[in-house]
């Protein structure tokens, strides 16, 4: 139990600022000093979120059934040469009339992004999934793949990886892959007007198949077929519809930013309420978690800046692909009087390379309150 978060949610904050001197208007906090009434309405929530958590724990055991817990780029940010080629923008070098669409080519838009790099640059698996196509000699120029990835949600997404290089290793077709798994070991040479044009095309997308897209009765290299044509008709890629309309999400989407939106896991909600019995555990949650390469950080809401603090500790223990496991524990708890939120915590120790398990348990000490400041997440920030 504790009278009051100190600090704030936000990183911004003085930590060690007094409780008394805080102004109630701009507490983060607001929603954790319930009042009796409150208290009542979210008890059953939080056993409920403890009865969830329990009951749907993901171990993951068949690779091919890994869940895509986490996204990260398909060539490490650090080597791309310059910035990429949006997504979602004309593209004013495309010059005549478009066989896809029947429209301008200069009026087309990229439905995926240009990562300019060397072209003995190695591509990597976005997150776990299954490769759902691969063909060496697509006519992108150079080869493509595309994986199918399982959201923890249900949902399938596509990421599709385009002018690779086929005289050396493409992941085929059939084969799981985990996030940062090499899927491809370079990009097919590319000059225009005299300049170096090699580089990686990548798509997110909500289908899979290409090969219903509009065209034209003429149409040659990737205007048609499983891979799609990289352009979509003016309109934002977004609303795509494909022919005979699959609905509002069957649609390209922004890679670079869906992969910055999913490089954290959530361990544990905004929740609070009354201890029942002191030093209780109140909430555990198990989450799976892939481990590439680059940082992992444990923060509050938003992932990976801000402040997190429970009411009253935390253990996190972490099963690593090896079957050996580490722990970090803390308490939040001061005197059982004040409880002091945390700064972002690197517990990239923690992780093995490949798919992680971590146990999380949030637990009472002092009696009469238990919960946490804000959202717990595990971020890998990659580089
Ligand atoms: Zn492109």
């Amino acid at each position: 139990m504790a009278k009051n978060f100190v600090g704030a949610n936000s990183t911004t904050q003085n930590p060690r600022r007094p409780p008394e001197t805080r102004s109630p208007t701009t507490s983060p906090f607001g929603r954790w000093r319930f009042d009796v009434m409150t208290k009542l309405r979210i008890l059953p929530l939080a056993s409920l979120l403890v009865a969830l958590a329990l009951s749907v724990a993901p171990v993951p055991s068949d690779s091919a059934a890994l869940v895509a817990d986490t996204f990260t780029y398909p060539i490490p940010r650090l080597q791309r040469v310059g910035l990429p080629k949006p997504y979602g923008v004309n593209n004013p070098d495309l010059k005549g009339h478009s066989q896809c669409y029947g429209v301008a080519k200069a009026d087309l838009l990229h439905a995926g992004e240009d990562w300019f790099a060397p072209e003995t640059t190695a591509v990597q698996a976005v997150a776990n999934g299954t490769v759902v196509y691969s063909n060496p000699t697509e006519r992108y120029p150079g080869g493509v793949v595309i994986t199918e990835h399982n959201l923890s949600d249900g949902t399938l997404v596509y990421s599709l990886y385009a002018h690779l290089n086929p005289d050396t290793f493409i992941v085929p077709a059939g084969v799981s892959v985990t996030k940062g798994q090499k899927i491809a070991d370079g990009l097919i040479k590319q000059t225009e007007q005299g300049n170096d044009n090699t580089h990686l095309h990548w798509e997110l997308r909500f289908f899979r198949d290409g090969s219903a897209i509009n065209r034209g009765p003429k149409y040659d290299r990737t205007c048609a077929g499983v891979a799609g044509p990289g352009y979509t008709y003016p309109g934002h890629p977004n609303n795509f519809l494909a022919n005979g309309g699959k609905g509002p999400t069957f649609s390209w989407t922004d890679p670079s930013r869906f992969v910055a939106t999913h490089l954290s896991v959530q361990l544990a909600p905004q929740m609070g309420g009354p201890v029942r019995q002191r030093g209780e555990t109140f909430f555990t949650n198990q989450v799976q978690f892939t481990y590439q390469s680059g940082q992992v950080i444990l923060s509050g809401d938003p992932p990976p800046t801000n402040l997190f603090a429970v009411d009253d500790a935390m253990t996190l223990t972490v099963t690593r692909p090896d079957g050996t496991s580490a722990t970090w524990s803390h308490v939040f708890e001061v005197g059982c009087y004040t409880i002091n939120p945390l700064a972002p915590v690197d517990i990239t120790n923690l992780f093995h390379t490949g798919v992680n398990v971590v146990s999380v348990r949030l637990y009472d000490v002092c009696g009469v309150s238990e919960g946490t400041a804000n959202a717990i997440f595990l971020t890998n920030a990659v580089p």
